[in-house]
């Protein structure tokens, strides 16, 4: 004896099949209201495909942005503009826009401690993880002792090639411990195998001129910066230590905690 089937008994083993968890939950409730308000059958099937989709994209968010070592969840919106005047909207919000991503461009952000590099080289990396990009963040010191780690098994090469799986790459932090003739070629190595093929955002409490007593050799600073800012944005942020002024108004005012820090 055959049991008699339903229109729509399959559904549930066909969207398992097709891995759409999110149309078979919507299923019933949308043809629900399909059925009420007499929707088109193809807005009834776009309804729902979108379901899927918005939901993989925001997972595939979540998933690059938990990869990509981010030290702290720091966002545009989070940012405050007016507390640090030298970092231009405008210029930001282009920068958020991430055309120079697509054009394998960098930007490099330069000024004091506590100005807001970190924060903003996170959140245009979090902004890139949400468009799709592949993003990996580290310290100069982590991705130079990276580097060391593969020479020393002589798989440098394949190691700078597995770094162009990541359409931007953070380098924070050059210049805040001087780097060993060794790490500086190899921040090189990294600089220059990345230069017109991936983007880099590279944050520094030093200038330029700073660069070749950092590096301990002005031939490999001046060949490292002339790769990284031919096609580049500058953002040189200026003033006082968002950290001391946070804690500067904490303990006059008692207004708001110190954010937390990195
Ligand atoms: P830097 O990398 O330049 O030393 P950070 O980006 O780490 O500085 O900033 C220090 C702390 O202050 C972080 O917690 C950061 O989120 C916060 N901060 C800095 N500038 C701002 C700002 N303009 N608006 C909001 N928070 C800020
Ligand atoms: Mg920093």
């Amino acid at each position: 004896m055959t049991a008699k089937t339903k229109v729509g008994d399959r559904l549930p083993y066909l969207l398992s099949s097709l891995k759409a968890p999110r149309i078979a939950e919507r299923l019933a409730e949308t043809a629900e209201r399909a059925r009420e308000e007499k929707w088109a059958y193809e807005q009834f099937l776009e309804v729902l495909c979108e379901a899927e989709v918005f939901a993989r994209e925001a997972s595939g968010a979540r998933t690059r942005t938990r990869s990509a070592g981010f030290p702290a969840h720091k966002t545009l919106d989070d940012f405050d503009f007016s507390a640090q005047p030298s970092a231009e909207r405008p210029l930001v919000m282009h920068l958020a826009q991430l055309s120079w991503i697509e054009e394998h461009a960098n930007v490099c952000l330069i000024g004091p401690p506590g100005t807001g590099k970190t924060h903003l080289s996170i959140a245009l990396g979090i902004k890139a993880c949400h468009a799709g990009y592949r993003v990996a963040f580290g310290t100069a010191q982590q991705w130079v002792s990276r580097l060391e780690e593969a020479q020393e098994r002589n798989t440098l090469d394949q190691e700078l090639k597995r770094l162009e799986r990541y359409q931007l790459l953070i380098v924070d932090e050059v210049g805040y411990l001087p780097l060993e003739r060794q790490a500086a070629n190899l921040l090189f190595a990294l600089v220059s195998r990345r230069y017109e093929r991936g983007s880099i955002v590279i944050t520094s409490n030093r200038g330029f001129e700073a660069w070749g007593e950092i590096l301990g050799d002005a031939m490999v600073a001046a060949a490292l910066i002339d790769r990284l800012v031919h096609h580049a944005t500058m953002v040189t942020l200026k003033g006082k230590s968002y950290r001391l002024r946070e804690r500067g108004t904490a303990t006059t005012s008692n207004a708001r905690p110190a954010p937390l820090e990195n």
